[in-house]
């Protein structure tokens, strides 16, 4: 059993048959083991059951035809083809061949034999042909070409026919391995064995297999792997043991009265949460989401206030500068009188200061460091970290979570916090491994958003909006979807759209994308900030976090082009502060009725969480652009919208799995399809 169960595990080089030049075709595509080769699925099928007589054949459809070999023309110049003449009862054909030699043809083709071939029927110089048909076989294997023949994404250089010749011999070896799931879960699913699944959508491939039993069970299969190794780490981090912290909340009050405005129900929980987490003897390892504008970084300082309060030191890690400093402006504001020792460390600081800050935080001088990822270069020795928090990170894959939970030792606390909201399905299977808080409330007075859609022949009626909002000293967006002016697309790139509002507002606009240097991107969002600049026209590089207090219009050029949850994160960058914030959707033509449906949802919510939901069930989550960015999407056959209850049952699933400590030893062979086995270290 254990042979045979390993025959998966083994390169596909352990095939007979298979040498260096097959394999080496396969490592292009990153294919190297049997198993990785037998879990990529057929994504089509060709039909060649299509059995046709030569009066009957169609011009361009696949046919299948029994046919005799007449004469060969091995034309003795370069580059010309063979033709090999062919007939059956009612007519002719020519089979024509590109690179090929002519010892092959004569085996496969022998004079006077009737073959079955395989191919697309052209028509040329008044003859039927058929180029470089994809099957010739013997007339005795007729059964084997005609029928439904699963098509695969092939390597370059591969034949479709070598191809599934080395998937039969796969599944000719393939281990009828022992269940792994218990009987109750998959009778409840509907779910057949793997075994039968994978042997079934291989052979027999269907528009709708996507829907079948036999896929399910490979979907689901994937999401128990993926929530097995997050609970697995999320057990380990459990076990860590740390030093308790103490605070009496004199530095939390203090906050509290320094700040201008008053904690809203949601952040008053999730910091009594954070707190308790603090003084418990377990390692804290939570990730915060909430929604963009929701009153995340105040959470996250009065936390530090309190772990101060101990005399621990605090590491706050935003993504870029200006979000740093943004945050170091404003801890220092809030934490004024505290007594607590901030520094800014980013790239930018100058070596002299940075190496003060360096000696400060060893010595346990500096008691808050924030900054980019700078303050964990190995330079940096804090003398008593007790506390990290690190913003706007969702690009974090399972593994760097593990060795981020592991970060500052075992006193040290954890929080990650993020403004991507995770539709409810999708929460466990991203984020299993932590404790998880959601901030669903906007702060008090918070005005919504107001959203409208223009078509883009009304533009005039948005520059004379513009020039209202600059007269009252207010700040306005642009965004645009692309850099460059692609023929195809017709979209409007930043440098267009930059040059003409140059001329109607001149020296007022900024330009920013992804492409401009990051000095001078930090240059524009510095002048922007402080003034100098009215309009910034930018892609969708400008950061989530980064406050505008005074920029209260943005305009979303192409808005078609960005999904849901995007549109909701870009247009959270406005009315940030008590000025009503205005969003205008710009449209090139008339709206597609999806397009409507995405506004009408826009309009009505200002709901990031909803609108993820809504998002996802409107296209898809493949297609959800932020998340795809964010790197969420790990599922090769999962989809969340599709496979909905799936996920849920899964959920509970392996909430059984931990409540029974069911032994994972059990799952060593699913791990190890999915490659999870060395994660959970069951090797
Ligand atoms: P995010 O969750 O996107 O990181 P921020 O923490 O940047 O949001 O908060 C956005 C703005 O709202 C900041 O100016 C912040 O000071 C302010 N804010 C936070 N909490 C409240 C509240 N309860 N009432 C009013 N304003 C608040
Ligand atoms: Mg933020």
């Amino acid at each position: 059993m254990i042979e045979k169960e390993n025959f998966l595990f083994n390169n596909l080089k352990d095939i007979k048959g298979i040498g260096n030049k097959i394999s080496s075709k396969f490592l292009k595509k990153r294919i190297i083991k049997i198993y990785e080769l037998l879990l990529a699925l057929p994504y089509s099928s060709t039909d060649r059951s299509n059995l046709k007589k030569l009066n009957n054949i169609e011009i361009g459809k696949i046919c299948t035809i029994t046919i005799r070999v007449d004469k060969y023309n091995f034309p003795r110049i370069r580059n010309l083809p063979f033709t090999i003449k062919c007939s059956d009862e009612f007519g002719k054909i020519d089979l024509v061949f590109f690179n090929s030699r002519e010892g092959y043809i004569r085996k496969k083709l022998p004079l006077r034999k009737w073959v079955v071939v395989s191919g697309k029927i052209n028509y040329f110089n008044k003859n039927y042909q058929i180029v470089n048909p994809e099957y010739i076989e013997d007339i005795k294997d007729l059964g084997k070409v005609n029928k439904e023949i699963p098509k695969y994404s092939l390597p370059d250089g591969l034949s479709e026919k070598i191809y599934i010749k080395i998937i039969e011999k796969i599944l000719t070896n393939l281990p009828k391995v022992k269940e792994w799931h218990n009987k109750e879960i998959l009778s409840k699913l509907g779910l057949p064995g793997w075994y039968e699944s994978i042997c079934f959508l291989h052979k027999k491939y269907k528009q709708d297999n996507i829907n079948s039993k036999f896929y399910r069970r490979l979907v689901f299969d994937e999401i128990v792997s993926n929530l097995i190794v997050l609970s697995k780490n999320r057990k380990i981090i459990k076990k860590i043991k740390k030093k308790p912290k103490l605070f009496t909340l004199v530095n939390q009050k203090k906050i509290i009265k320094n700040i201008n405005f008053r904690l809203t129900e949601g952040q008053n929980n999730i910091i009594y949460e954070i707190n308790n987490d603090l003084k418990n003897d377990k390692k804290m390892f939570r990730i915060l989401q909430g929604d963009v504008g929701s009153g995340k970084t105040i959470i996250a300082l009065i936390a530090a206030s309190n772990v101060i309060e101990n005399n621990f030191q605090c590491a706050f890690m935003a993504p870029t500068e200006i979000l740093a400093k943004q945050h170091y402006d404003f801890a220092k504001n809030i934490l004024a009188n505290l007594n607590i020792k901030i520094a800014l460390l980013t790239s930018k600081v100058d070596n002299k200061e940075k190496r003060q800050i360096f000696n400060d935080v060893e010595k346990g001088k500096i008691d808050f460091v924030i900054g980019t990822h700078s303050i964990f270069q190995k330079k940096v020795n804090f003398k008593n970290l007790g506390f990290i928090i690190i913003d706007e990170q969702h690009k974090f894959g399972v593994n760097q979570r593990m060795s981020l939970s592991q970060k500052g030792g075992d006193n040290c606390d954890v929080l990650l916090m993020s403004a991507t909201p995770i539709p409810r399905t999708m929460m466990l299977s991203v984020y299993g491994d932590m404790d998880i808080s959601r901030l669903t409330e906007k702060p008090f007075g918070r005005k919504e958003i107001l959203t409208f859609s223009k078509p883009e022949n009304k533009i005039e009626e948005i520059y004379d909006l513009i020039k209202k909002e600059i007269s009252k000293n207010q700040q306005v967006f642009w965004i645009c979807p692309l850099i460059k002016k692609s023929n195809i697309l017709e979209d409007t790139s930043v440098n267009d759209r930059y040059k003409k509002l140059n001329l109607i507002f001149p020296k007022k606009v900024g330009l920013l994308h992804g492409e401009i240097p990051v000095d001078e991107k930090n240059s524009v969002l510095n002048k922007f900030l402080n003034k100098e600049l009215s309009i910034l026209v930018s892609t969708t590089v400008i950061e989530v976090g980064i406050n505008f207090p005074n920029a209260n219009l943005i305009i979303i050029d192409s808005a078609n082009k960005f999904g849901l949850a995007q549109l909701h994160q870009l247009r959270g960058r406005v009315g940030r502060g008590d000025k009503q914030g205005k969003c205008i959707l710009l449209f090139k033509k008339s709206l597609s009725k999806n397009a409507i449906k995405r506004i009408k949802i826009l309009k009505k919510s200002n709901d990031g969480f909803f609108i993820a939901e809504e998002d996802m069930n409107l296209r898809g989550f493949g297609d959800m652009m932020g998340y795809q960015q964010s790197g969420l999407k790990y599922y090769r056959y999962a989809d969340p919208v599709l496979h909905k209850d799936i996920f849920d049952i899964a959920n509970s699933y392996i909430k059984e799995i931990e409540e029974k400590e069911i032994n994972l030893e059990n799952f060593h062979f699913l791990l190890k399809l999915f490659d999870k086995a060395e994660i959970t270290n069951i090797e």
